[in-house]
């Protein structure tokens, strides 16, 4: 699987991404609405946000 961020290699540790550089890049992308991962079709549309946001924590 490819990095959605760089299409690099992903690494297990940040499976599907690789690195938790490029993590953070997609996931600041999809808080702000502007990016949707393509293969992540199980997930919820009103996924709390605000929950997302205590990742960074
Ligand atoms: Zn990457």
């Amino acid at each position: 699987m490819k990095c959605p961020t760089c299409q690099k290699p992903s690494a297990k540790n940040f499976d599907p991404f690789c690195s938790s550089t490029c993590k953070n890049i997609d996931l600041l992308r999809w808080l702000k609405g502007d990016y949707r991962i393509p293969q992540a079709e199980d997930v919820s549309e009103d996924l709390n946000r605000e929950e997302s946001i205590e990742i960074f924590d």
